[in-house]
C-alpha cells in the first residue's frame, strides 16, 4: 500500500510502499477513502512543537474509510462500516480527566498521525473504541474535515460559552475557521470573521459572517471595539500577532479561546487589564468522542457545510505548500 511518510522534519514527505498493517487486540484496519490535510499535519512534518513525533512517521488525523479487518475482541464495529479516525487515537478511560468527560486531557493518550502512524496511507490502524461511526447521510469527504476541524471548533465554541447575544470573533477562516464560524452561528452568535486572503473573506461572507475584517488593511481590534467588543474570540490563525489582536478586540468579561498552535507561539497580555476587565484566556484542544458524534449529527441535519477540494495522496507536498501560501480551499482532502 502507499503511505506518505515524514522521514525528516522540514523535508518533503516520501511516498513509500508499505505492508498493510494488521490490527492488534482492540484495533481495526481501515481502508482509507478520504484524509483531510489539517495544518497540524504541517506542524508535525516540520517538527514545530515542543513535544515532537519520531520520524519516520505517517501524519494524518482526519481519516475516513471502511473497516477492513477487526483485531481480537472488537465487537463495536463490523467489517464494511464507515468510520472516522481523529487526533485522539486513544485515552486510558481510567484517569480523572477521562472519568470527568475530559478524555482530551488524558496524559496517557495517543495521537493519530503524531505519536502513532496516521491516515495518509491507503490503510491505517485505529483503536476501535476511538474510531467514530460516520452516520449514513454524511459523505466521506465532508466527514474527513469534520473529524478534526469540525470537532475542534465545535468544542472551542462550547468552551468559549458562546451565547445568543454574543459577538464572536473568528480569527482565521481556514479549515478550522470556516466551521468555527458556522458553529458560532448555530449557538446564536453574531460573527465577525477575520482573515488575510480575498478568497477566505469571500467564503466567510458566503457562510453567513455578519462582519468581515481584512487584517491586511484593517486593525481587527479597532473594528471589533467599534462594534462594542467581542464577547468571545477564537484564535485559529497560525500567526502569533493574531492572538494579541483578538485579545485587544474583547469586550469586558470577554473570553479568548486559543486553538491555533504556531511554532514557538507566545501571547503576552497585561495583567492589569486582564484583571480589571475580567478577561478569560482559555486553551482548547480538539474534542471528545461525544463532541464528534454531535458534529456528525449536526451535519446529517444539514446544519453545516464543509468546503473542500479533493486531491490524490501523491500530491501531499504540493498540497502542503498550497495550504501554507493560501492557495487551497478551506480544506484539502486527500484520496488514496
Ligand atoms: P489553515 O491554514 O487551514 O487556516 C489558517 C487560516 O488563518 C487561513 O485561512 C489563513 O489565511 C488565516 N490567517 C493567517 N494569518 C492570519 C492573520 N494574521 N489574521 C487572520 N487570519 C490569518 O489551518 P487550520 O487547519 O485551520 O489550523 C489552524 C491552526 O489550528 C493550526 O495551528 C493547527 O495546528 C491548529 N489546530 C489546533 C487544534 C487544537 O485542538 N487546538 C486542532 C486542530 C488544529
Ligand atoms: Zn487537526
Ligand atoms: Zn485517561
Amino acid at each position: 500500500m502507499r503511505a506518505a511518510v515524514v522521514q525528516q522534519f522540514g523535508e518533503p514527505l516520501v511516498i513509500e510502499d508499505r505492508p498493510i498493517p494488521e490490527p492488534g487486540p482492540g484495533q481495526i484496519t481501515v481502508q482509507m477513502q478520504a484524509s483531510g490535510l489539517c495544518h497540524t499535519d504541517i506542524h508535525a512534518a516540520h517538527g514545530d512543537w515542543p513535544v515532537k513525533p519520531n520520524p519516520p512517521f505517517v501524519p494524518g488525523h482526519e481519516g475516513v474509510g471502511i473497516v477492513h479487518e477487526l483485531g481480537a475482541g472488537v465487537t463495536s464495529l463490523r467489517v464494511g462500516d464507515t468510520v472516522a479516525v481523529p487526533w485522539l487515537g486513544y485515552a486510558c478511560g481510567e484517569c480523572r480527566h477521562c472519568l470527568t468527560g475530559w478524555e482530551t486531557l488524558c496524559t496517557r493518550q495517543y495521537n493519530t498521525g503524531y505519536s502513532v502512524d496516521g491516515c495518509y496511507a491507503e490503510y491505517f490502524l485505529a483503536e476501535a473504541a476511538f474510531a467514530a461511526k460516520v452516520p449514513a447521510g454524511v459523505n466521506v469527504f465532508d466527514a474527513a474535515p469534520l473529524t478534526c476541524a469540525g470537532v475542534t471548533t465545535y468544542k472551542a465554541v462550547k468552551v468559549g460559552d458562546v451565547r445568543p447575544a454574543d459577538l464572536v470573533a473568528i480569527s482565521g477562516v481556514g479549515g478550522l475557521g470556516h466551521l468555527a464560524l458556522q458553529y458560532a452561528k448555530i449557538f446564536g452568535g453574531t460573527v465577525a470573521a477575520i482573515d488575510i486572503t480575498d478568497e477566505k473573506l469571500q467564503l466567510a461572507k458566503e457562510l453567513g459572517a455578519d462582519i468581515v475584517i481584512d487584517a491586511r488593511t484593517e486593525d481587527p481590534a479597532a473594528v471589533l471595539q467599534a462594534h462594542g467588543g467581542a464577547d468571545v474570540a477564537i484564535g485559529l490563525a497560525v500567526d502569533d500577532k493574531s492572538f494579541a489582536t483578538a485579545y485587544a478586540g474583547l469586550r469586558r468579561g470577554g473570553r479568548l479561546v486559543l486553538v491555533a498552535l504556531p511554532a514557538a507561539g507566545t501571547l503576552r497580555i497585561p495583567v492589569f487589564d486582564t484583571v480589571l476587565n475580567g478577561t478569560s484566556v482559555i486553551g482548547s484542544i480538539v474534542g471528545t468522542r461525544a463532541d464528534l458524534a454531535d458534529v456528525f449529527a449536526l451535519h446529517a441535519l444539514g446544519r453545516t457545510r464543509v468546503i473542500y477540494e479533493t486531491r490524490d495522496l501523491g500530491t501531499v507536498n504540493e498540497s502542503i505548500a498550497d495550504v501554507l501560501h493560501g492557495r487551497a480551499k478551506a480544506r484539502i482532502v486527500l484520496q488514496p
